[in-house]
């Protein structure tokens, strides 16, 4: 791991790892970011491997501006007055996916909604604009621990797990973005942040404040309660050591029960990071009509294998939700 003045040259040597499908922590306005190539499932896969976090939550993707962010979410006009307001900035906006998004079905933990936000600080903007794509950001630090705002606290939590920290020195806001939902009729307060109430409700009136958000500190000891979770219209069977005819197979590893209608294969190798990047797109693809469930091998609970199992645990879980997908 390396700390490193902002340059142009260690910016460009930044943006180089990002492309390569590396992580590298920087700085923005808010606390320092754990950054990955947004379209890239496995940059995104190795971001909850270094935090080593049990779960998958979605991550904010990180764009130069609004022109920016209309590549990858249906843009609206409401969005278009809060990012002329507060963007460059701490205010992230969580729209629909648009047709094609290249941003990765883990970044956003499998739901059709993108987390967006153009920050202001200098060196994180440098960093978009010389990788040339969106950068996926949770805060630079292993699960559980606080955020950093500073690039030495980086460098105490993630070590060796990031090859490259910018140092822009302290971070200026301290507190994380304010995350609004902009997919419903109202927009919907669903993180407090560096954008106030007040401020947002004085470009677009009044605003909700998600149910889901408890008053007091407690959201900020549970983030993962916050959002809703994609789960499979199917039923799913977790722990599958052999296959039904009418069942679509989420293999793992190289030996395979035959038999199933469907079957796509995590990792063939038996690598948990593969299985991660490929999670999601491929849960979606196994639910579909003919199918009559999704049956799981069993996948270890080391590493990125504990958020994979919970995820899908929740997915087997999850009768109440299942919309007719
Ligand atoms: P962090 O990356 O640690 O700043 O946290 C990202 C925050 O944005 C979390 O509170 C997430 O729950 C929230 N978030 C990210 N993407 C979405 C989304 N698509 N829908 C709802 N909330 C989201
Ligand atoms: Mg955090």
């Amino acid at each position: 791991m390396r700390v490193a003045e902002p340059t142009a040259q260690s910016v460009a040597e930044a943006a180089r790892l990002l492309r390569d499908g590396q992580l590298v922590a920087f700085p923005t306005e808010t606390v320092y970011g754990l950054g990955g190539d947004a379209t890239n499932d496995r940059a995104v896969a190795a971001i909850f491997e270094a935090k080593g976090r049990p779960q998958f939550n979605p991550l904010i993707s990180h764009v130069l501006d609004a022109t920016e962010a209309q590549k990858f979410v249906c843009w609206t006009p409401t969005a278009e007055k809060l990012a002329a307001r507060f963007w460059p900035g701490p205010l992230t906006l969580v729209l629909p996916r648009s047709p094609g998004s290249p941003i990765s079905l883990l970044a956003t933990a499998g739901l059709d909604t993108v987390a967006i936000r153009a920050p202001s600080h200098p060196v994180a903007q440098a960093l978009i604009r010389a990788a040339g794509r969106p950068i996926a950001a949770p805060s630079a630090n292993r699960s559980g621990a606080v955020s950093p705002t500073r690039a030495e606290h980086v460098a105490e939590s993630l070590g060796e797990r990031v090859p490259l920290i910018l140092d822009g020195g302290p971070c200026l806001v301290g507190v994380e973005s304010t995350v609004l939902d902009l997919t419903g009729t109202t927009p919907t307060l669903l993180r407090p942040g560096g954008a106030t109430r007040e401020a947002i409700e004085a470009v677009v009136g009044p605003i909700a404040v998600s149910d889901a958000l408890p008053s007091g500190d407690s959201a900020r000891k549970s983030p993962g309660q916050l959002e809703s979770h994609y789960a499979p219209a199917r039923p799913v069977r977790l722990g599958a050591i052999s296959v039904g005819a009418d069942e679509g197979l989420l293999a793992f590893g190289p030996t395979v029960p035959q038999g199933a209608m469907l079957t796509y294969n995590l990792s063939p190798s038996g690598d948990l990071g593969e299985a991660a990047a490929n999670l999601f797109a491929m849960m979606r693809t196994l639910d579909r009509p003919g199918i009559g469930r999704i049956a799981v091998m069993p996948i270890p609970e080391t590493g990125l294998g504990l958020a994979i199992n919970d995820r899908l645990r929740r997915a087997a879980a999850d009768d109440g939700s299942r919309r007719g997908r």
